[in-house]
């Protein structure tokens, strides 16, 4: 496959590790939206230049509503 998913965008690794409570870790590691509709997401050029970048995907349709920069806002 030339793009490979990547899981849900925008998570926040806690910080630092070690400091962080096992619940806050564990939301952490596991716990996503998996939203029915738009949903934020993380994909990677995987057969072409190794970049992960995101993308808006609609659920229920599979159709990519924007795809955009890692670091930039989710757009509108
Ligand atoms: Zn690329």
């Amino acid at each position: 496959m030339e793009f490979t998913h990547g899981g849900e965008a925008h998570l926040v690794r806690p910080s630092p590790p070690a400091q962080v409570d096992d619940d806050t870790w564990t939301r952490f590691l596991y716990m996503r939206d998996n939203l029915k509709g738009v949903y934020a997401e993380r994909w990677r050029h995987a057969r072409g230049c190794g970049q992960f970048f995101n993308a808006l995907r609609d659920t229920t349709t599979d159709h990519f509503v924007a795809v955009y920069k890692r670091g930039e806002p989710r757009p509108r």
